[in-house]
């Protein structure tokens, strides 16, 4: 927590230090002891105390007759004081203990070691008791109960009580005591960081108010609007950082000016022997325009399987060379960069352009002579795993790199490629439709290209949900196209990060196919236990047609590309998620002939059903995301922290989409008109930023 509050001054001297920089040892109810527990929470100064919030809160609005009470559930009975009694028990306990007669009956209230509660409540007095009641004897016991007192006929306010995260040797009640003094006498040191005219734009609180009301709410609605406050403060924080991070990259970085002419752009399009979809021209448009300023592109360009984003990515690398620079593509695996070689070079078959593929394995010889090349500048466009690269490679020239995520998504660490001077341009590819609400806050700080559009005559594939009942169907099915001379794959689970487990499974299901179902077809097993030239081996052969069948892991194969393979099959399909089971369909949606996908589960868990449904019902990435997303969260997505990012603290992507969008568009209003937010009235928001992400995203304090 240390250290993040926005809303604490900063003083210079220490002679003015703000009371909330105290440590939190000074908090009455605190001390040495306590400190101690709650360093162990993160909580070190009064600020962070503070801004320590409940994780939840009770309900205590539960009010019975006494007839009506249950053992240990939190509820609140109405009675008055009749009783006010202490005594030393024997373990040498001070015990004070209150009966309080309520309607039907009597509830004794106890508290334990604190002997001063005994002059709190006068006896007459009309008070809600709130808590855990338990039965001891004749009596409903409530230990450490929250007490309110009523007048006459006055209507319990009944508020949300918080709940705390704790740690051995701190009770709830001590929190919350300790809370209470805290907030009662170091809120109002809180100083807002919030602009006024965005406090009244959003209708916020403001900090102190919501601070009480986070603690201590008066009630439900008052309580939303303090959590309203702080997700908003942070989704705002995030968003800023993006915009600052786009900022700097503007202003403290140079790139090379590749300038478009409409010769070099004729040039390029003569070398495809289609035209470009429209989807694809605008692409292109917006690439290009990129990279002729002087700045670095950071350009994100999301497709779905097989919407042409390669092709895209070519034009630009060509756009880079036609300029006389070079441009290299990574990919995450090596078969992905074969294939990516495979394409481009294919295509480039009547061009000058001098190429080559950089992967593990090369004989020794031939690999110097390609870093050799590169680093004179005798290569103008590489093509290799994103590992080799960034180790071994040092270019010339280099203006443009092309990464390809396929489905993962590493951008925050930008590639660090050795290379004087200028810095490239930067492309990302991702085959994985990002929901909105992720890449407005994820990758909030790239522009987005999407490819919406496919290639022409592509035909939708045929989505089949089936349990084990229908194998047969699918099988006697799957072997009438592979004797009409298509091709097919069995995509299996990776069960466990296990090796052992994940071969077991390929090699179990390649061994039952092989003699049985799909007896007398050439299959053939891929797995993370081949070399890479044994991986290739198999593909190049699948390639060529040697090969009908091909079982693997979902993991290994993204990305191939085989147009004769038409029919996927899908084993377990409630573990994998939509955009996997959505990459997977686009294998066999390739060429000119529809393409078939079955997927199996046995699964009745109505997450799963809802999913797989989803996914036999639409073909459209971007829905599928959203419904991921909504279904299973960002995590499940983006995979754990994968981007790199610090995890929010309250706010939640999916809960508070609509949040996001608001503290977006005020966030870069913000940024519009003070860019390194320098001026005065910014300079909290500034320091929040810098604390929270000045280093995950390697700001630099330019304010
Ligand atoms: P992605 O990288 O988005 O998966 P690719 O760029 O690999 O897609 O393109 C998929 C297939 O579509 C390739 O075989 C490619 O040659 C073909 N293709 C791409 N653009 C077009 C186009 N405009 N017209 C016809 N075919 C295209
Ligand atoms: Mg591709």
């Amino acid at each position: 927590m240390g250290n993040e509050q926005p809303s604490v001054r900063r003083s210079s001297s220490p002679a003015e230090e703000s009371p909330l920089h105290q440590p939190v040892q000074y908090v009455k109810g605190v001390g040495p002891h306590r400190a101690e527990l709650l360093r162990r929470l993160g909580v070190e100064t009064v600020a962070d105390l503070l801004f320590f919030f409940p994780r939840s809160y009770e309900d205590i609005s539960d009010i019975r007759r006494v007839a009506e009470l249950e053992e240990g559930k939190l509820q609140s009975v109405i009675g008055v004081i009749e009783d006010i009694d202490s005594h030393v028990s024997r373990s040498g306990q001070t015990v004070v203990g209150m009966a309080v007669a309520c309607e039907d009956g009597y509830v004794r209230a106890l508290w334990f070691q604190q002997p001063y509660r005994r002059d709190l409540f006068r006896v007459g007095q009309r008070v809600m008791l709130s808590g855990r009641p338990r039965r001891n004897g004749l009596f409903w016991e409530i230990a450490h109960p929250r007490v309110i007192v009523l007048g006459e006929a006055e209507r319990p306010q009944v508020a949300p009580l918080p709940v705390y995260p704790l740690t051995e040797g701190l009770a709830q009640w001590q929190m919350r005591r300790i809370m209470e003094h805290a907030v009662a006498t170091y809120t109002s040191y809180l100083e807002e960081a919030l602009p006024p005219q965005l406090l009244a734009k959003r209708h916020l609180l403001p900090i102190q108010e919501a601070v009480e009301q986070i603690h201590f709410p008066t009630d439900r609605n008052r309580l939303e609007e303090a959590r309203r406050r702080f997700i908003y403060e942070e989704l705002l924080i995030l968003q800023l950082a993006l915009g600052i991070k786009r900022y700097q990259q503007i202003t403290l970085k140079k790139a090379p000016v590749l300038q478009l002419t409409p010769k070099i752009d004729a040039r390029i399009r003569r070398l495809f022997k289609f035209p470009l979809t429209k989807a694809q021209d605008r692409a292109v448009a917006e690439i290009a325009a990129d990279m002729a300023r002087p700045v670095p592109m950071n350009r994100l360009l999301q497709g779905d399987v097989g919407s042409g984003k390669t092709v895209v990515a070519l034009y630009a690398m060509l756009l880079a060379v036609a300029c006389g620079y070079q441009a290299v593509l990574m990919a995450p695996t090596e078969i992905l960069a074969r294939q990516h070689f495979q394409t481009i070079d294919e295509l480039l078959a009547a061009s000058r352009v001098r190429r080559a593929l950089l992967v593990g394995g090369l004989p020794p010889a031939e690999r110097t002579s390609i870093l050799e090349r590169i680093a004179e500048g005798a290569l103008d466009l590489v093509v290799g795993t994103q590992a080799i690269i960034q180790d071994e490679v040092k270019f010339h020239r280099l203006g443009l790199v092309v990464i390809d995520e396929q489905h993962k998504f590493g951008v925050r660490q930008r590639a660090a490629l050795k290379g004087a001077g200028e810095e490239p341009h930067y492309l990302v590819m991702t085959a994985t439709p990002i929901p909105r609400t992720i890449a407005m806050t994820l990758f909030g700080d790239l522009d987005v290209t999407v490819l919406d559009e496919a290639p022409p005559g592509r035909k939708p594939v045929r989505t089949f949900l089936a349990n084990s009942e229908q194998r047969g169907q699918w099988w006697a099915f799957f072997r009438r196209k592979l004797q009409e001379g298509r091709q097919g794959y069995v995509v299996v689970p990776l069960v466990e990060e296990d090796e052992e487990a994940e071969v077991k499974s390929v090699e179990g299901t390649f061994r039952e196919l092989n003699q049985g179902e799909l007896a007398g077809f050439r299959l053939a097993a891929i797995h993370g236990r081949m070399s890479s030239e044994e991986k290739e081996e198999v593909m190049a052969r699948f390639r060529r047609g040697e090969i009908d069948v091909l079982v693997s892991t979902a993991v290994i194969e993204v990305g191939i590309d085989v147009p004769n393979a038409t029919l996927m099959t899908i084993e377990n399909g409630e573990r994998f998620g939509l955009a996997q089971l959505h990459q997977l369909r686009g294998r066999v949606s390739r060429g000119p002939v529809p393409g078939y996908c079955c997927v199996f589960s046995d699964s009745t868990a109505p997450e799963t059903k809802q999913r797989l449904e989803a996914f036999c019902r639409t073909a459209n990435g971007f829905e599928l995301a959203e419904i991921d997303f909504l279904l299973r969260g960002p995590g499940e997505i983006l995979g754990t922290r994968q981007h790199g990012l610090p995890p929010f603290r309250i706010a939640d992507l999916v809960r508070d989409r609509e949040v996001v969008e608001l503290a977006r568009q005020d966030a870069w209003e913000l940024i519009a008109g003070d860019p390194g937010l320098a001026r005065p009235e910014h300079c909290r928001l500034r320091r929040l930023v810098l604390a929270r992400y000045g280093k995950s995203m390697a700001l630099a304090d330019v304010g």
